[in-house]
């Protein structure tokens, strides 16, 4: 040991991590080899005794320990909302705003211009109720907004608060899982509400509703089916409907509408979509939204709805742990200036919906003749690429995407090599073939994507 520390091996060792740690990690690899040679010392030369032998291995275990587990991926399943993934990725004015904030002291819960405490939510609800009056056909009535650390806490703040004690009315069509162990019957019961489930799951009808309002009910729950759709012989009023009742009976119309998108879909092809602001439109009392899905920001649940329903749920200590981090409240306010701005192609997300599928193509067809030559089984074939994360259910935006095939990998290995190399690359697999979708990969990525391709290669 006392020779290894000396050695110029170990001085490298030394210049990159905490002497302490070089020492365990030296006396492990010390240790194995002794075990080695008591137990087969056959196969140990002189070699694997070296010092810089034992070095190099300490230094690969060094750097196998305190490498980052959370890794940048290349996303190339053609899902531009995975769970899995991060969901949204942030633009760049974002990712700005986030190093800005981040590198020293801000104002997060500080008014500068009193010197008096603030609220975090100051930084983000005069820009997202700017947003909701920029983008409404009318003005909408008086409404607050707040933010939480995500949709789930968003709806569990919302109906603790305010139906704790008492009933909470959903349609049995809606009494829905939404991915990630988001069940809703499950968040009613644990916020301290009793769900009272009217109608059946594929029709549901207003007179269910109103038969079903009790001196006991708090709140009537609309849930947005994510993910999942009900086909044929179906049934369900309209939000606005549910709202008018809500205002004959005096109770909150709670709108879990959960993809947060204020874009018009139809002009991506994605019909008969649930859009954030025409539940605002619709006058619903509270609105709960994720950051990170189609609105295309940080992870965030975004409530809006009146500010006295808004003021109620600021005041639960709940939402003391459910408050977002500045890192959050930075990338959030800088995605809403870009819709504010008009510069919502700058969003990744909306980006990747608005791409044109000729292009795609284009550049499907660039790497199928790059990775031909490299020895692989390579086409350009038509794909489906979709929004996912809980968003667009059976909604698809065509697309083109790369099959590809070698001889000497089955699809299973080539998927295996391509997510545990460098970049680790996401895919499909489909009819022995792995499908790389270009929809969710960055053009300025498509040289990375060939090159982690080519990694794969047997030797
Ligand atoms: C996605 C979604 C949620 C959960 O949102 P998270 O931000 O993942 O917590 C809740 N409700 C609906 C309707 C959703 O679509």
């Amino acid at each position: 040991m006392g020779r290894l520390l000396e050695s110029a091996a170990a001085r490298d060792l030394l210049a990159r991590w905490p002497r302490a740690l070089v020492i365990t990690a030296c006396q492990q690899q010390l240790n194995r080899l002794r075990r080695e040679l008591f137990a087969n010392s056959m196969s140990i030369t002189d070699e694997h005794c070296s010092v810089e032998a034992v070095a190099a291995g300490a230094a690969a275990e060094l750097e196998r320990r305190l490498a980052h587990s959370l890794r940048p991926v290349i996303n190339a399943t053609g899902v531009l909302l995975q769970t899995n993934l991060g969901r949204a990725p942030l633009s760049e004015a974002a990712i700005e705003n986030v190093v800005r904030i981040a590198r020293g002291y801000a104002n997060v819960e500080f008014r500068l211009a009193t010197g008096s405490r603030g609220r975090r939510d100051e930084h983000i609800e005069p820009l997202l109720l700017e947003l909701i009056a920029a983008r409404s056909a009318a003005p909408s009535k008086p409404l607050a907004a707040t933010v939480v650390n995500n949709c789930a806490a968003a709806t569990f703040l919302a109906v603790q608060t305010l139906a704790a004690g008492g009933e909470v009315i959903v349609s049995r069509g809606e009494s829905v899982e939404i991915g990630g162990g988001f069940r809703v019957p499950e968040i009613i019961e644990r916020s301290g509400a009793t769900l009272r489930e009217v109608g059946t799951t594929n029709r549901t009808r207003l007179s269910d509703y109103t038969q079903a309002i009790t001196p006991q009910t708090r709140m009537i729950l609309r849930v947005h089916r994510s993910n999942f759709r009900i086909d044929g012989f179906t049934e369900q009023p309209s939000l606005v409907s549910l709202v008018e009742l809500g205002e004959r009976a005096g109770l909150p119309v709670f709108h879990d509408q959960g993809t947060g998108c204020i874009l018009r879909l139809e002009d991506h092809g994605i019909c008969d979509e649930s859009n954030w602001l025409d539940s605002i439109a619709s006058g619903a009392s509270l609105i709960a939204a994720s950051g990170d899905k189609l609105l295309g920001g940080p992870q965030c649940g975004l409530l809006v709805g009146a500010p006295g329903l808004i003021a109620q749920l600021r005041a639960n200590p709940l939402a003391r742990a459910m408050r977002p981090g500045k890192l959050t409240l930075a990338a959030l306010s800088a995605t809403l200036l870009e819709y504010l701005e008009g510069r919502e192609h700058a969003v990744p997300v909306v980006a990747m919906l608005s791409l044109d599928s000729v292009a795609l193509r284009e550049r499907c067809d660039a790497l199928t003749s790059r990775l031909s030559r490299a020895g692989f089984d390579a086409a350009t074939v038509a794909s489906e690429s979709v929004t996912g994360g809980g968003t667009t259910p059976g909604a698809a935006l065509p697309s083109f995407a790369i099959a590809l095939a070698h001889r000497a990998l089955r699809e299973a290995e080539l998927a295996r090599r391509l997510r545990t190399g460098e970049p680790p690359v996401v895919a499909r697999t489909q009819h022995e073939r792995v499908l790389l979708d270009l929809r969710t990969v960055p053009a300025e990525m498509d040289d990375a994507l060939a090159a982690a391709v080519e990694a794969c290669l047997p030797a």
